[in-house]
């Protein structure tokens, strides 16, 4: 037999019973694997086919049941689950993926680390949170240092409303953006429409009536 054996080896909830004698397209060694869940949850055994390289990053560890147990279980699988660093997670990501977060299209070009950003992104994030920025202080929320980025390593921080204001206000204008403000005045200019247009492309009040009234960003439009 060429390469490894893997016969009677365990990764995560799998057993590798046998060389399935099959390949992959890569031409690694296909394993046929039994799986009979999770001690919390057993199940009835089950086969699965397993490529080499995925059993040895530990990219496998269950026939499916494991990922499905840290999902459905409401957070009892998930370490943090019940933290204030969640809360940052879940609003970070509503805001960046939820269709009905209302002020979504333009949250658009906002991006999340790929890391943290899918189902099972949080103890990544935490991992990062705790080792950079320490537990999130009471009254303090996600916040990107430089609003032009995405939330990613080295542009989060823990901050205040106001610590957040000022950040907004610096924020840096593109061309585009201010032709969508543009867009959006147009629609409607009135103060109550402003502020939110202020609010959601954080740009500071004032500068939005700057473009309002010409005064700045006339070129563009
Ligand atoms: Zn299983």
């Amino acid at each position: 037999m060429r390469g490894k054996d893997l016969t009677g080896k365990t990764y995560g909830f799998i057993t590798v019973i046998r060389d399935s004698l099959q390949r992959a397209t890569n031409r690694q060694k296909i394993w046929e694997c039994s799986c009979k869940g999770t001690p919390k949850n057993p199940h009835q055994e089950k086969l699965v086919y397993i490529r080499t390289d995925n059993l040895e990053r530990g990219l496998t560890k269950s026939c499916g049941c494991y990922k499905k147990e840290l999902h459905t279980k409401h957070g009892h699988g998930v370490p943090g689950k019940n933290s204030l660093e969640y809360g940052s997670w879940k609003s970070m990501r509503g805001r960046c993926n939820n269709p009905n977060f209302s002020h979504h299209k333009y949250w658009a070009d906002v991006d999340i680390y790929p890391e943290w950003d899918h189902a099972e992104g949080f103890p990544a994030f935490l991992e990062y949170v705790m080792e950079h920025l320490g537990p999130r202080p009471k009254g303090k929320t996600i916040d990107r240092i430089d609003r032009t980025k995405p939330y990613e390593p080295g542009n989060i921080r823990w901050a205040n409303p106001a610590e957040q204001a000022r950040n907004r206000s610096t924020t840096k204008l593109t061309e585009i953006k201010v032709q969508a403000i543009k867009n959006r005045l147009q629609d409607d200019a009135t103060v109550h429409s402003r502020k939110h247009i202020s609010r959601v492309y954080g740009v500071h009040f004032n500068t939005i009536n700057d473009i309002f009234f010409g005064r700045t960003w006339k070129d563009v439009g």
